[in-house]
């Protein structure tokens, strides 16, 4: 706190410039410095007092032992004025700061520090013993009425947001405890403790103070508990507004913005981990069927068994309705660990559900990344998942973002030459395997390409289609220009005739489909049973509730229904009962295989099934004589291959048609 110095030592001015090291190089602007020098008049003195901030300047004489005495304890006093004066700067220094920490999450603890420091400053106690506690967890909603410790001092400075019995001295327990109780101020003789309270929020501050407190300083503690009272419930609103931005409100795990936070500082800090999305498969049935309280209490119980399982090593987070994200070290975040979590049923709400998931990883290799793109990375990898039918998890590589931005620039793509008119329908004949004669057409899309040849054949840009909703549009599109040629064709085929349009699921979702072809099948004048919608056999499988009820509201209202490339999906021969249909179609592949010895069966198959259900049979694909005679020697009634025509564009359809039998 003070030194005493001699100016004239080794050489005049030694001493003066011991006092420039101190004050300059070592930075001490707070210790106070008494001079003391041999030959009174010798030094400039007024020049030394104010620029090195001198508290005394004596000569040897004058120092007598009273003078000595009350030069040091003016100076120690002082000494400790500059002291108090410093904390209290940072102490305000500190409550101005949780100000603008606000929107950070531990706002609340710099705003207790705070709060401690200019206390200790004010009292003139050490930084030492002081706790502040308030109710209910600092972030999140644990035990609403548990006390926890929000800012804590010297011996308790590491119990910062534990609760408060963890605070290792029943005495301040106990004191804050009371405070809390009584809801007001405590001033015991060694200790204090103030009540602080905004609306909903209140707190309690203890400080150690060992001697009763003067009265003027509990009045002054008064005030100051007073002011601090609404700042406290300002810093714990925004806090609660922080945590209700980065939680989710079911389950209580951290949302997706939350993650991509913590991916970000994973990310920075390089450390080496896994993230893992997590996708709950069929969760939108288990919702409908069996209710959205089961729904939420499922997803309660899957955010449990995960922080159970995994809690420990790694973050869990809710990324999206049914995607949970989990990121940690690859020992723990793998497909047999994350697989293994679910291999027992999930409670929810008294049911013990089975879960099966799917999974995408994605590697954090340390480098430069923002959790943003981490995030996309596993997304991706989820997506591939979920599309594949062989794997239920897929680990994120780079070339899978190249093909996911090539799938985009198609969609894009897609979607302007669409606007502009430079998709084109053409349309395929069937004919009768007996006689030859034309008794429809199915709609194919084209994409033609500027140079002549096609942008994309349609295998690879219609599921492009669906997975981006285009199809919607792009179906009614073809429907409509399908169902236009009606009058043209009727003129070349007097007889049977339909006109199939291929549907996809989206465009069943959409509600409203079977207005939509009625209204169609009015515009272009098509009598009952000409028009024939083809799905495939997924789409009739996969969504049965929502795609046979649309199915059989068509065919009351004269639609035709075919399921396209049968024999390719997984459907059960008694589903297909269930299903109002009228026609099946051979997949080409099963027609491909009738020039080997027994890969005739399955389409014999088929045609015996459908005659005893009473359906028409279509052969696709049909390339050659061979496969039409064994086809017709089966009794299957219409083929539909190159072997005949293939896909054509209107015109070259009508001048086809001419050249035809017509009976
Ligand atoms: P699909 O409905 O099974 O159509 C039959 C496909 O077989 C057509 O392919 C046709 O060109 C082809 N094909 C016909 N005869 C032969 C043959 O003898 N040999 C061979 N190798 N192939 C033959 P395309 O036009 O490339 O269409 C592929 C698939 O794209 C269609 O299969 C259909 O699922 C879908 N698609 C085409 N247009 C539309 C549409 O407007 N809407 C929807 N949702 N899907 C469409
Ligand atoms: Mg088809
Ligand atoms: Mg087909």
């Amino acid at each position: 706190a003070v030194v005493l110095l001699d100016v004239v030592m080794e050489t005049q001015d030694a001493g003066l410039q011991m006092v420039r090291h101190i004050r300059d190089d070592l930075g001490m602007s707070e210790v106070r410095i008494i001079l003391r020098t041999g030959q009174p008049g010798y030094a400039m003195e007024l020049e030394v007092f104010t620029s090195y901030d001198i508290n005394d300047y004596r000569t040897k004489s004058e120092l007598t032992q009273t003078r000595l005495f009350t030069a040091v304890i003016s100076a120690l006093r002082s000494y400790q004025q500059i002291r108090t004066i410093a904390e209290n700067r940072r102490g305000l220094e500190k409550i101005v700061h949780a100000a603008s920490d606000l929107m950070e999450l531990r706002a609340l603890g710099s705003f207790a520090e705070g709060v401690l420091i200019q206390l200790a400053g004010l009292l003139r106690l050490p930084v030492d013993g002081i706790v502040c506690a308030q109710r209910g967890a600092p972030t999140g909603p644990a035990d609403p009425q548990g006390l926890y410790v929000i800012g804590a001092a010297g011996r308790h400075a590491d119990l910062v947001a534990s609760p408060l019995s963890r605070v290792d001295a029943p005495g301040v327990v106990s004191a804050i405890e009371q405070c809390m109780q009584a809801r007001q101020h405590l001033f015991a003789p060694a200790l204090t403790v103030l009540y602080i309270r905004s609306g909903e929020s209140e707190g309690a501050v203890y400080l150690q103070t060992d001697s009763p407190l003067a009265a003027t300083d509990q009045q002054l503690l008064e005030v100051f508990a007073a002011n601090i009272s609404s700042c406290f419930g300002n810093v714990r609103l925004v806090e609660r507004l922080n945590y209700v931005a980065y939680h989710d409100g079911l389950t209580g795990l951290p949302n997706r913005s939350c993650f991509i936070r913590d991916l970000d500082a994973v990310a920075r800090a390089g450390e080496q981990v896994v993230i893992a999305l997590l996708d709950l498969r069929h969760f939108a049935d288990l919702n409908d069927g069996l209710g959205h309280d089961v729904g939420n209490a499922l997803l309660k119980g899957v955010a449990a068994r995960l922080l159970e399982r995994l809690g420990g090593a790694c973050r869990v987070a809710r990324i999206g309705a049914d995607v949970f994200g989990v990121v940690g070290p690859e020992a723990a975040v793998n497909p047999e660990s994350l697989f293994e979590v679910f291999a027992q049923p999930v409670d929810a709400a008294g049911n013990h559900l089975p879960l099966s998931i799917t999974l995408g990883f994605c590697r954090v290799l340390g480098e430069e990344r923002s959790g943003l793109a981490l995030l996309k990375s596993a997304n991706i990898a989820l997506n591939r998942a979920k599309r594949s039918l062989s794997e239920s998890y897929q680990y994120f590589v780079p070339e899978m973002e190249d093909r996911s931005r090539w799938r985009l620039e198609i969609i894009n793509r897609l979607r302007t030459d669409f606007r502009e008119g430079l998709l084109e329908v053409w349309f395929q004949p069937k004919v009768q395997l007996r006689g030859g004669v034309c008794v429809g057409v199915e709609a194919l899309l084209r994409w033609p390409g500027p140079e002549g040849g096609f942008v994309q054949p349609p295998d690879v840009f219609i599921p492009l289609a669906e997975y981006s909703g285009v199809i919607v549009d792009l179906g009614r599109w073809v429907l409509d220009s399908a169902a236009a040629i009606y009058p043209a064709l009727r003129q070349s085929i007097p007889g049977e005739l339909s006109i199939a349009v291929n549907i996809s699921m989206p465009q069943f979702l959409g509600g409203g489909f079977v207005d939509e072809v009625r209204e169609v099948m009015v515009r272009h004048g098509l009598p009952r049973g000409v028009l024939e919608l083809e799905v495939t056999e997924s789409v009739a499988m996969e969504e049965p509730k929502a795609v046979i009820g649309s199915l059989a509201a068509l065919r009351d209202a004269g639609v035709r229904v075919a399921i396209d490339d049968f024999g390719t999906g997984y459907s059960s021969l008694a589903h297909l009962r269930e299903l109002p249909i009228d026609c099946l179609k051979i997949d080409r592949a099963f027609i491909k295989d009738i020039a080997g010895g027994e890969g005739g069966m399955f389409a014999e198959t088929i045609v015996a099934l459908g005659s005893k259900l009473g359906l028409t049979i279509v052969a696709e694909g049909v390339e050659t004589e061979e496969q039409a005679g064994f086809l017709r020697g089966l009794g299957c009634g219409v083929a539909q291959g190159y072997l005949y025509a293939r896909p054509m564009r209107l015109p070259d359809l009508l001048a086809w048609l001419a050249s035809r039998p017509r009976h």
